[in-house]
């Protein structure tokens, strides 16, 4: 049985990963590099799934790990995707109160990202109306983020592993029966042989609590899947947005609402999505496949004592956002930012993600921010939420400055 040694092991090559590998050989840290994946290609979770926005930091509470480091990602991926050629589309964003009493978060919005270092603008009813005429906006006002931008999340994957590779980074791919020894700092797979290690990133996504628990690590944590669907403006539909339209999101609420983002290619799609149903399994994309019923059970639990008790405005979410998996309910929260859009206008998009929240069993709360968590001989990523892909580069900054590497 061979053992194959390196520095570094990072499980997980989804960007945070990618990113942790690039910033490693960046920095100078070593050459000496593995990257293991249990899929047999990369991008098939949420890297590969995602919205493919690039967000300009309106969002977070300044002082956040998500404030740090959004503006600084965004930035110098974006930068990384334009030096590469690859697709990319500099529309912005207009953010727009689909009801009244929700104006007020426009000057929150445009103070948090100012604090955050983004650029920001408040805009009167003429200034939407000269780029998306058939925009709503139920105050007059909207913010207009000039920085945001759409790239194709599954080709920044490919180029970046390509990237990697050519620089001497090993991957190992298609190994899902491992099992490790943290205090041998090896990991053993499935054929027998054993991948050795100085220091193990776990990357691993949706799984990243399951992977730290085998390492004794955030075991008062665990996620709760939400299935991302995504709807579409048909070609021939007469509104065709040509910037990302988002409704002022509820703070308290982790989800940031149904909103139009038109894709990077050359004659953008534009979707409409991603929604936030609770998912019946962790990587349950489509029908059947991947169904956990006892963790999905085990979350409703958790779900309902969130709704009965109303943490973190969860009663809001549940009303506003967890059934709009439901056509009618999609479209009329569609029309509330454009209310000319017919059900005849939309098609259901083949693009679907999972998205994660990490449940603090001792608090009985979401955590919202980033949270990364050390073991022995290792740094466990446990809540790479969005803007966790925009934010990729820096994010890995933020993580090794944190990880005491052997
Ligand atoms: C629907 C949706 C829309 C989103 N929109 C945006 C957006 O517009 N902008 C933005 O910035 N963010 C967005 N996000 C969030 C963003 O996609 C994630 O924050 C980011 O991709 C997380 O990257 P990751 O590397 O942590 O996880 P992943 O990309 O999921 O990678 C984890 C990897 O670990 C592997 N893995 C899992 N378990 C194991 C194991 N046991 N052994 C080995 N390998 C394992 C998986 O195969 C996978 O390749 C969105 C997410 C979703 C789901």
């Amino acid at each position: 049985m061979s053992n194959q040694p390196s520095d570094v092991l990072i499980v997980g090559g989804g960007m945070v990963g990618l990113c942790i590998a690039h910033q490693l050989l960046e920095r100078g840290v070593t050459t000496s590099i593995t990257v293991l994946d249990k899929e047999p290609s990369l991008g098939r979770h949420s890297s590969g799934r995602n919205s493919g926005v690039l967000h300009a930091g309106l969002y977070y509470k300044p002082g956040t790990l998500k404030a740090q480091v959004c503006v600084a990602g965004a930035r110098r991926l974006r930068a990384w995707v334009e030096q590469r050629g690859l697709p990319l589309n500099p529309c912005g964003k207009v953010i727009v109160p689909p009801r009244a009493d929700l104006d007020p978060q426009l000057d929150v919005l445009a103070e948090r990202g100012r604090a955050n270092g983004a650029t920001v603008e408040l805009w009167d009813a003429r200034q939407i109306q000269e780029l998306i005429p058939e925009a709503r906006t139920a105050s007059g006002r909207a913010l207009w983020s000039p920085n945001t931008a759409v790239v194709k999340p599954i080709k920044v994957v490919e180029h970046l592993q390509g990237e990697l590779q050519q620089q001497g980074v090993r991957f190992v791919q298609g190994q899902l029966g491992w099992s490790i020894k943290p205090q041998q700092q090896q990991l053993k797979l499935s054929d027998g042989s054993t991948l050795s290690y100085g220091h193990l990133f776990n990357c691993a996504g949706l799984q990243a609590d399951r992977v730290a628990h085998q390492f004794g690590v955030g075991r008062n944590y665990s996620l709760l899947p939400f299935k991302g669907l995504y709807w579409q403006l048909k070609p021939d539909c007469p509104i065709q947005p040509r910037t990302n339209l988002y409704p002022v999101p509820d703070l308290a609420v982790p989800f940031l609402g149904v909103h139009f983002t038109p894709s990077a290619d050359t004659t953008p799609v534009v979707s409409i999505g991603p929604t936030a149903t609770p998912a019946w399994g962790r990587e349950n994309y489509r029908g059947l496949e991947a169904l956990e019923p006892a963790m999905a059970a085990a979350n409703l639990a958790v779900l309902a004592r969130q709704y009965l008790a109303n943490r973190g405005g969860f009663r809001r979410y549940v009303h506003e956002q967890a059934f709009l998996d439901l056509p009618p309910l999609l479209l009329r929260a569609a029309q509330q930012l454009i209310p000319s859009v017919r059900a005849e206008h939309l098609e259901l998009s083949q693009k679907v993600g999972i998205r994660s929240q990490l449940f603090n069993h001792t608090t009985q709360r979401l955590e919202d921010d980033f949270l990364c968590l050390p073991g022995p001989a290792s740094t466990h990523v446990l809540n790479a939420i969005s803007p966790a892909f925009t934010a990729s580069f820096a994010l890995a900054d933020l993580i090794l400055d944190q990880a005491v590497l052997a």
